[in-house]
């Protein structure tokens, strides 16, 4: 199989700039050998920041990414030199990123819109030099500040796609092929299971100048949510959609039943799902006539509006895209809502589950920190540049 382009989840280890240190000097030249401290001020290590940037759509370019390290700041000099600061880092990441503590598994901040920037590490301060702590009572102070350690956390950048409708069904229940007749998404579809192995997004424009984003996830299947099949991995996919499409064939034997169990299913997985409006397609209507369909749709659930669509034939879809909009844009369902931070419910990580493709190649278990690649954090030593100076040496 080759490999997918679609990333999801990737592991980097981040560190941020240490402070550099503050100078501890003594002036002393010619004609001037008692010229006072004149250390300089350590610059500031540089932070690591998180930005969302539309442009991006998965986490695919930052896959083989080991590490981010920002720089140190410069220790600073003589002649009050100021060290210079360190450079921050930025790693960019398409909107509807969250970022989680791989050592945790602890929520730490998600990214939601372009733009957006998060601090994530913050860079060390510089020492103050000796010129600093000068005073009428210590004209020649021998002693200078280190610089703030660096901080240093390695996470985990998980992408939850942002649509507004995400369709729910098993496998089969012709997700991909409403996807494809309503947008110019192009998904596989075929007759058999999971043949929709990446999520994928379509823009459905409605009457000319509107639109909506639908999202297709992969069927789920019964027990999803414990991890079996290849439901789980998908469904944090849909929990921020502000919409859910469910979607049950007509020649189910039991639609409400259906229905039912899917709704377990993202009941069992996050109970927050619940409370997203719903709508339930009856699908693959051209396979039913319309004396059957009468009689379903008494059988169908009375709570949620219910649509009867064919993809095939084009029967009932236009209905369903003018029930979707109504959702989508009624005062309890604002598109925005799902930008705004506390609506969103974020469940911290178990470590225990995280899937296999968090592995860098060739490594067979997760190793969180490469020790190679890390400096010794307690490695700012005391102040070793101080400089003696010898009244003798001059004259
Ligand atoms: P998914 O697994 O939910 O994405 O389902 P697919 O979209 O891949 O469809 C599964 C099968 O159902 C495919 O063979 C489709 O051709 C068929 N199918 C999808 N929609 C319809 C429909 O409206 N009418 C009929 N007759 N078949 C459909
Ligand atoms: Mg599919």
């Amino acid at each position: 199989m080759p490999e997918s382009n679609f990333v999801d989840y990737v592991k980097i280890y981040c560190r941020s700039g240490k402070g550099g240190r503050g100078s501890m000097h003594l002036r002393h030249v010619k004609y001037n050998p008692n010229g006072g401290p004149d250390g300089g001020d350590g610059g500031k290590g540089g932070s690591i920041y998180l930005r969302g940037n539309h442009n991006y759509w998965t986490l695919l370019h930052l896959k083989y990414q080991r590490h981010v390290f920002a720089e140190h700041g410069g220790n600073g000099g003589r002649d009050k030199c100021h060290g210079t600061d360190g450079k921050d880092q930025y790693i960019d990441v398409p909107c509807g990123t969250v970022v989680y503590n791989a050592e945790t598994g602890k929520y730490v901040c998600d990214v939601t819109y372009d733009g957006q920037t998060v601090l994530l590490l913050k860079g060390g301060r510089g020492g103050l030099g000796n010129f600093q702590f000068r005073s009428a009572t210590n004209q020649a102070p021998r002693y200078a500040q280190p610089g703030e350690p660096m901080e240093e956390m390695t996470i985990i950048l998980e992408l939850k796609l942002l649509a507004d409708v995400g369709l729910v069904g098993f496998p089969n229940a012709g997700k991909s092929t409403l996807l494809s007749s309503l947008s110019s998404a192009r998904p596989k579809i075929a007759n058999y299971p999971f043949t929709t192995l990446e999520p994928s997004l379509g823009i459905v424009s409605y009457h000319d100048k509107q639109s909506f984003v639908m999202a297709d996830i992969p069927g789920i299947i019964e027990g999803a949510s414990e991890g079996k099949g290849l439901g789980l991995r998908f469904l944090r996919h849909i929990e921020r959609n502000s919409l859910l499409l469910f979607m049950v064939p007509g020649d189910t034997d039991d639609i409400k039943k259906e229905y039912e169990i899917l709704l377990n299913e993202l009941r069992n997985f996050n109970p927050e799902m619940l409370d997203k409006h719903r709508v339930l397609a009856v699908t693959k209507c051209d396979l039913l006539d319309d004396e059957l369909i009468e009689m379903l749709r008494e059988t169908t659930p009375d709570d949620i509006p219910v649509v009867f669509i064919s993809s095939v034939t084009g029967q009932g879809i236009n209905e369903l895209k003018d029930v979707l909009w109504k959702e989508l844009n009624s005062e309890s369902n604002k598109l925005q809502d799902i930008t705004a931070e506390d609506t969103l419910v974020h469940r911290d990580k178990d470590l225990s589950t995280l899937p296999q493709e968090l592995l860098k190649e060739g490594e067979d278990e997760i190793v969180f920190v490469d020790d190679e690649d890390i400096e010794d954090i307690d490695d700012y030593e005391d102040l070793d540049d101080v400089e003696y100076f010898d009244i003798d040496e001059d004259k």
